[in-house]
């Protein structure tokens, strides 16, 4: 038995217990808590084979009252200081992997300064927003199978696209690789064909929260988005946090959110919002440049959810969408690099450096906080990224 030493500062504390899939030099994959600066092996603290295994989807898959009881018992250990000694591990001791198989992927669209400022630079001229975005939340499907850890190198995509009006179109690789700085969620409990997962029963179904940063390559999606959406210029990787903050841990998190008019249609109607005051922190070399602030959002995470399933889909342990990069009204409330570099032509300092879009060698480092218990505050640890040049794996 044993106590674990931390800091009352630290974001991991005992209000947050976020969850990961760890291993230890080189050993099988195991799922495992963050407390302070420590990892806590699930299968050893609490005993329980669901435990033993490369991802978190089997417990996901057990439900909401299985996610309180875990908790309680695992809050219970930590205060009591009786976790058995073998059960914990130093967090430099280990390494992190995806936490959960992604089933499904949904990409939304839900900031509406975001949206606005898109639909400037992309169709100028014209209304920024188009007709349904105030009436539905905008998406589409991605591609689950290239959502990657924090810290997995990404590889400059190649595509086509179209230097100039009229120019004839060109391969290669993007010059315009970008970022979108987000919040995803992971659906635990399933529902079945024909069941719509309304906004009230979120909680039933999300088991937690990362943090994601969607790559986009804007020079390959400006020219192939029309008229069916966003393909390659987004499919190449989409990077997640290594930890699961639990929806558990976000109640003190819950905020108003901007307000919606018009009204949505019934089936979107929240009886108390899902928004969430997650500030995040976008650094770039080691250099912040911008501080998105998730509780701006028009859409909820709630309202995406049902939304998604609103025609009847059903959805698996694993699902995961994201809300669509996260802006706001102020230049440094921007999450992707189109917008803070308003297309290019407004260039950003990084450090010494001047930056449009991202470089060969550069790293992207997205942080994020929330309100937790007691007036501390809770840590959805990062997401991390730095790009490689086309054509090489590392
Ligand atoms: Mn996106």
């Amino acid at each position: 038995m044993t106590a674990i030493e931390f800091s009352h500062d630290t974001v991991f504390g005992i209000d947050n217990l976020p969850y990961g899939a760890f291993s230890i030099g080189g050993g099988a994959r195991r799922i495992g808590v963050r407390f302070g600066e420590h990892v806590i092996d699930l299968r050893t603290a609490l005993d329980d084979p669901v435990f033993d295994s490369p991802t978190l989807n089997a417990f996901m898959a057990q439900g909401r009252a299985r996610w309180v009881e875990v908790r309680e018992q695992l809050t219970d250990l930590i205060e009591s200081e009786s976790l058995p000694a073998e059960s914990v591990h130093g967090i430099d001791c280990v390494t992190l992997h995806l936490p959960f198989e992604v089933a499904d992927y949904v990409d939304f669209y839900a900031s509406e300064h975001h949206a606005s400022n898109l639909g400037r630079l992309f169709r100028p001229g014209t209304e920024p927003l188009l007709p349904n975005w105030k009436h539905l939340p905008v998406g589409y499907h991605g591609r689950s199978g290239t959502i990657v850890v924090s810290g997995t190198p990404i590889v400059r995509p190649t595509g086509q696209r179209r230097l100039g009006a009229g120019a004839y179109p060109e391969f290669g690789p993007t010059a315009q690789l970008d970022i979108e700085a987000e919040m995803g969620f992971v659906v635990g409990t399933p529902s079945p064909i024909g069941q719509p997962i309304g906004p009230d029963e979120f909680a039933e179904h999300v088991f937690g929260a990362v943090l994601v940063n969607d790559w986009s390559a804007r020079d390959i999606q400006a020219w192939e988005y029309v008229p069916l959406g966003p393909f390659l210029g987004k499919s190449f990787a989409t990077s997640i946090s290594s930890w699961v903050v639990p929806l558990l841990a976000l109640d003190n998190a819950r905020v108003e959110g901007p307000g919606q008019d018009p009204v949505p249609l019934p089936y979107l109607r929240e009886s108390r919002s899902w928004a969430l005051d997650v500030e995040l922190t976008v650094s770039w070399n080691g250099y912040e440049v911008a501080h998105p602030r998730y509780g701006l959002m028009y859409w909820s995470p709630a309202q995406m959810l049902a939304h998604m399933t609103s025609n009847g889909a059903s959805t698996r342990t694993g699902d995961f969408f994201a809300s669509g990069t996260i802006s706001g009204p102020a230049r440094s409330d921007r999450g992707a690099f189109i917008e803070l570099s308003w297309g290019g032509s407004e260039p950003i300092i990084v450090g010494e450096e001047v930056r449009t879009f991202v470089q060969d060698g550069d790293e992207v480092v997205i942080t994020a906080t929330a309100p937790g218990a007691r007036g501390r505050r809770i840590g959805f640890g990062d997401v991390a990224g730095r790009v490689v040049p086309s054509g090489r794996a590392r």
